[in-house]
């Protein structure tokens, strides 16, 4: 057997097993193998913003320790990695960095510099992916900007308008008036805070009704007031008008039941669209919308003499104003909430716009139908998405009004307004620098003005399930679909899991995938998420330069339940940096004493070696279970526990005057030595990728490319099940501590001989005792061991009834 070296660089270690897994191909999917069964994993492309967080490193720990279990288990991984290149962010750096707005050049160029921008973003972040130790294949890269990822995303936008899911329509959406595009409901936070109410005096026949809103900017797009039929303050007003403040528009004061009456002075404004509830009663009592709002999310030429104001300055005129006409009868702050955008925290608007839409309200119960039958990890977090798909009551808005991102494979004829779709031939198309090659199916026209939208990112994002399968260039692409875990965070369930569940049911009639892995939030020293604002932020390359990365994938693995929120601890990573060199150091050891071991010879295990095959197959068999149920912490604990404590602290102290003496005592610890580390390390592979590797390959690997991480997981083997051993040997063990304890305690060296022990105990655990007579007086150096009834001074922990005294030699 080859030799650990006395001492290790961990880090360069490290980086010498990422660099070789790539040079041998050690994680390449196969795409011809046709025995093994599957495993496809739908890795969430990220967003490259450069920084590869803890929450990044919680999330690949999690796929990867997935991936690296199934491999073992015989399944044929694919594990691919993507990049979700386009959005927003990119295009307000690039507009930063040059110095420019994005229609300063055309928009062909912009996008040129968007690339560029993202490629070091995704250089940055592919490092660190790497460094963790991830087994994914990279031959399976892609970007969602390449020229061939937009074409398939824009085939799915051809055959879902052609299914009638994806139309062009003039519906109301959410806005964000500073980013100036169109938002979907996932996109909406809502965010709690103190705004202010007003009460507004409007002209009613005979008098005025005072009425309390937050937003009195939206007056002039006021179509209704709603009052409670049963509510005999304004009931006698129904089927009346109503004269609004400032601006004198007659509007009808409507009987509307779901008015609360304890609320202000229980008349309500209907505006288009003040929010969402507005949408609901325009569209119910059928009146007109007023559109307040321009392109660039100010107020429009319907606003009066407040045009071209922003919401704000809107808001504090028309205060004034009424204010200065004596109708604002009272001002008073409100706790209340508001959507606001995800990007940028500005409280978005409900506006009417043409806009794409996809038909995703159609398919809630099918998605809802599917949550329930798929398996989640945690089971819990199934009724995120089943909660989610119920809320929603508008289609998926698609467009969007900005330049880095998949166009949208439209244009409109000149002559008659026609929408001109491209052909599949045609793509991957950019509408805004290419004509199409046919004719206006309608009038025959050959001159087009293109559609300048492009899509939600998620548009890219969701379809990846398909994609990595193979779809639709492979036939054989259903053999990987659907994707057999989908790995998500908590926060992005209603977004990530739910997208690519209507994408792939509305384009293919099939669920996207099987299973959903989901981890939760990292948590900063303070408790609360870890963000680069809040200053409690820790990157990457600090952890992995400081520990390395198995230090900080155990951190990762076993800082909490899967699902749960877990806290950074660099004592975690500590801990799991002292774990690697007490591992490494019982390896070293064991290789040494392996040295001159026979493989084909073979003898009776004895006591101690049945207790710790015993206790071996039922971690086995626990972390087995923990394994397949994704239960990391577990896992990990179950794997840590058994290496630390039973096999170092224990079995190789008691095994050690074997394995330095002859024979068959010697052979049997050897042998167990020998199947005991193998096992230990599997289970430990898909936590501590490196160092199980660089042990596995010194003492067990017989080519080169042989890894721990093509090895068998191993396979639980009750026939080395031994409760008689263990009971025994816990015993023995228990005994050994108890004395070592005792010496420390008496501050003597632990290599010191001692005269004389007595253990005190009751027949039954007498007779277990004395089976160890032997290791402990090899172990520890004792020379005479009497076993008596009754007690002595030492209570032996975790053995009741049991305890012993000691005699030490007088001082020599
Ligand atoms: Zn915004
Ligand atoms: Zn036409």
């Amino acid at each position: 057997m080859k030799q650990l070296p006395n001492k290790i660089d961990f880090l360069q270690m490290e980086e010498k097993w990422e660099r070789l897994w790539e040079e041998h191909g050690t994680y390449r999917y196969d795409w011809g193998d046709e025995v093994r069964p599957r495993y496809s994993i739908d890795t969430p492309p990220p967003y490259p913003s450069g920084d590869f967080h803890m929450g990044n490193v919680l999330n690949w720990t999690y796929f990867d320790m997935r991936a690296r279990y199934k491999r073992m288990r015989g399944f044929n991984v694919h594990f691919p990695q993507g990049w979700d290149c386009h959005g927003m962010p990119t295009e307000v750096a690039v507009e930063k960095n040059k110095k420019i707005r994005r229609s300063d050049v055309p928009p062909d160029v912009f996008r040129k510099m968007c690339e560029e921008w993202v490629e070091q973003y995704i250089a940055k972040m592919k490092t660190a992916v790497v460094r963790l130790g991830t087994s994914i294949d990279w031959s399976l890269e892609y970007r969602t900007m390449d020229p061939d990822y937009i074409r398939k995303v824009q085939l799915s936008f051809l055959i879902l308008y052609g299914k009638g899911l994806i139309y062009k329509g003039e519906h109301p959406i959410n806005y964000c008036p500073r980013c100036e595009t169109a938002i979907a409901d996932a996109e909406v936070e809502r965010l709690r805070r103190t705004g202010k109410i007003y009460s507004l005096a409007f002209g009613v026949p005979g008098g005025e009704l005072v009425i309390a809103t937050t937003r009195p900017e939206y007056i002039p797009a006021c179509v209704a007031i709603g009052v409670n039929p049963t509510d005999e303050r304004h009931s006698h007003l129904i089927g009346k008008q109503a004269t609004t403040p400032i601006f004198g528009r007659k509007i009808p004061i409507i009987a509307k039941d779901d008015v609360d009456t304890t609320f202000g002075t229980g008349a309500m404004m209907i505006c288009t669209y003040g929010d969402k509830a507005d949408v609901i009663d325009v569209a119910r009592f059928k009146l007109p919308v007023v559109n307040l709002l321009d392109k660039r999310g100010r107020l429009n030429e319907n606003a009066g003499k407040y045009a071209g104001m922003t919401i704000p300055e809107g808001r504090k005129a028309v205060v004034e104003d009424l204010r200065a006409a004596g109708l604002l009868r009272e001002e008073k702050p409100l706790e209340q909430e508001v959507g606001t955008c995800w990007r940028c925290d500005t409280p978005i608007e409900v506006v009417n716009a043409k806009q794409w839409f996809m038909r995703t309200t159609a398919f809630s119960d099918q998605i809802i139908e599917q949550a329930k039958k798929i398996t989640w990890y945690p089971d819990f977090m199934r009724y995120r998405l089943i909660d989610w798909t119920k809320s929603l009551d508008w289609d998926w808005v698609l467009s969007r009004q900005r330049v880095f991102a998949t166009p949208v494979p439209a244009w409109y004829c000149k002559q008659c307004g026609e929408i001109h779709l491209a052909e599949p031939e045609e793509l991957p198309v950019d509408t805004k620098v290419q004509q199409p090659r046919g004719k206006c199916a309608k009038c025959g026209s050959t001159e087009f003005t293109p559609d300048y939208d492009v899509m939600d990112t998620w548009f890219d994002s969701s379809l990846t399930c398909a994609i990595h399968a193979g779809w639709p260039d492979r036939p054989d692409w259903h053999k990987l679909f659907p994707a057999s875990v989908h790995p998500s965070g908590q926060d992005i369930i209603r977004t990530w899991a739910y997208y690519l569940m209507v994408r792939h049911l509305a384009l293919f009639g099939e669920p996207a995938y099987e299973s959903v892995l989901i981890n939760g939030m990292v948590l900063g020293g303070d408790g609360r998420a870890m963000h680069k604002r809040l200053g409690n932020f820790v990157a990457s390359p600090e952890v992995f330069g400081k520990h390395g990365a198995d230090a900080a994938r155990q951190w990762a693995a076993a800082g909490g339940s899967t699902g749960t929120d877990i806290p950074f601890r660099w004592e975690d990573v500590e801990y799991g940096r002292r774990f690697m060199t007490k591992l490494w150091n019982a390896c070293r050891f064991s290789a040494m004493r392996l040295e001159d071991h026979d493989p084909s010879q073979h003898a009776e295990p004895m006591l101690l070696d049945r207790w710790i095959l015993s206790k071996l197959e039922k971690t086995v068999k626990a972390s087995t279970d923990a394994m397949e149920n994704c239960e990391w912490m577990n896992a990990t604990e179950a794997a840590r526990n058994f290496t630390w404590h039973v096999f170092c602290d224990d079995y190789l102290e008691a095994a050690k005057y074997r394995l330095y003496g002859e024979g068959e005592a010697k052979l049997a610890a050897q042998q167990t030595l020998r199947y005991t580390i193998r096992r230990m390390l599997q289970m430990l592979a898909p936590v501590t990728p490196h160092i199980t590797e660089e042990i596995y390959s010194t003492m067990y690997a017989t080519d080169p490319k042989d890894s721990i991480h093509l090895s068998k997981w191993p396979d639980y083997n009750a026939a080395l099940v031994d409760e008689e051993a263990e009971r025994a040997g816990d015993l023995i063990t228990g005994i050994m501590g108890e004395v070592r304890k005792q010496k420390n305690k008496l501050g003597v060296p632990l290599n010191k001989p001692v005269k004389r022990l007595v253990i005190y105990a009751d027949e039954k655990a007498l007779a277990d005792a004395r089976l160890g007579d032997r290791d402990v007086k090899e172990t520890l150096k004792v020379e005479e061991i009497a076993y008596e009834s009754g007690s002595g001074e030492a209570e032996v922990e975790g053995h009741a009834g049991v305890s012993l005294t000691l005699t030490l030699l007088p001082p020599s």
